[in-house]
């Protein structure tokens, strides 16, 4: 069946969104790194501002009342544990008790950080229920903490649980699916996601990133999956200074050609916008109409493979002023709606120099297809 993009009667999209997520503390962190007596304290990166600016600038247009809210309710932790050990959840729990600190590896909590942590991923599994149930065609979860950096026994780079490996595995355990795709833009690898499913033929991840960003020494294009999962992982280390030509010309030439071969009953979107020009934390070059564009081709291999199910997790994304321009415009191609709101800075961006795909990136893209595909 196939769905046109201006089609909207019929069609609903899911929109997952908790005051509560905000209230998840990431202490008084200068940038990402822990105060000292050589550092200032001051705001940590991941903060609210970025995502509840999104969910007010939602509000401001008319796309909110097309989507459908969905008040997510925290996830057991018997869901939880399908991934995570006992061990962790009583680690971030104690944390959290003492007041507050790093549960892991750069990954500060306050005092209600796991009980929120338990929501987001209880917002991720409503989604794939109301996906998988039919109620839904498409959903975007607007949740924090993130989770694509979380192993199971490690919280990191400001991920607590994995939210999107979670939503993942729950579509294989209670909907019984066999094919499960995530597709991660983030601009940090998606290391958490790669490890829980690396021997797992059963999900495809794939993660496009910026070139040993974060984690150091993570995401190389060799790491292609172990045992039954080898080739069901694909890694894009893009150079830095990527933009529309690049990731575009990625997408066109290993992200939707593995999709096709793979052909996902489900696609899930880790998606963070640190990926975009304006970004403290990533150097790519992104701006709002190519999430659109990219999500969009996402779309098309749903409608073909996966009846058009798609569940996008908010991820990363530090520029308050531009990560809500980046999450609406992915949000009004799911919900099949016309642009309803101007980006004021989509023009500036477009025209940095370096958007066009460069000879390096060309080569690049050249080398993960021979490694990954063998031609
Ligand atoms: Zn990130």
């Amino acid at each position: 069946m196939h769905f046109h993009a201006e089609t909207t009667c019929s069609r609903k999209t899911g929109w997952v969104t908790s005051e509560l997520y905000y209230w998840h503390d990431t202490l008084n962190w200068c940038g990402f790194m822990e105060p000292s007596l050589d550092l200032q304290p001051g705001v940590h990166f991941e903060n609210p501002e970025t995502k509840r600016r999104l969910q007010n600038l939602v509000e401001a247009t008319d796309l909110a009342p097309k989507l459908h809210a969905h008040r997510p309710r925290p996830a057991p932790d018997e869901v939880i544990r399908t991934i995570h050990p006992q061990s962790h959840i009583d680690h971030i729990a104690r944390v959290c008790a003492s007041g507050g600190g790093d549960a892991g590896k750069l990954t500060p909590v306050g005092p209600a950080s796991l009980d929120i942590a338990r929501l987001a991923v209880g917002g991720v599994i409503a989604a794939v229920d109301k996906v998988m149930d039919g109620d839904w065609y498409n959903a975007y979860v607007l949740c924090r903490p993130p989770g694509h950096h979380a192993l199971p026994d490690v919280a990191m780079g400001f991920c607590l649980f994995a939210n999107a490996a979670l939503g993942a595995k729950h579509a294989i355990d209670k909907h019984g699916l066999s094919r499960v795709a995530t597709i991660d833009w983030d601009v940090h690898h998606g290391n958490g996601t790669e490890a829980i499913f690396y021997d797992d033929p059963r999900v495809l991840t794939i993660s496009l990133h910026q070139d040993n960003l974060f984690p150091l020494d993570s995401g190389p294009m060799e790491a292609r999956g172990a045992g039954a999962g080898e080739g069901y992982n694909l890694n894009i280390p893009l150079p830095p200074g990527t933009g529309t030509g690049g990731y575009l010309h990625a997408f066109d030439e290993l992200v939707i050609p593995a999709l096709e071969a793979f052909g996902p009953e489900l696609l899930i979107i880790p998606s963070g916008f640190d990926s975009c020009a304006m970004d403290p934390l990533g150097m790519q070059m992104l701006k709002s109409s190519d999430y659109a564009e990219m999500t969009r081709r996402l779309m098309k291999v749903a409608d073909k493979h996966a009846e058009g199910r798609i569940i996008v997790t908010h991820e990363g994304g530090y520029s308050p002023q531009y990560v809500p321009y980046c999450g609406l415009a992915v949000l009004e191609v799911l919900a099949g709606t016309s642009q309803t709101f101007t980006d004021p800075f989509d023009d500036f961006i477009g025209a940095y120099g370096g958007q066009e795909l460069s000879h390096d990136q060309r080569m690049l893209v050249e080398e993960v297809r021979r490694v990954a595909f063998g031609s």
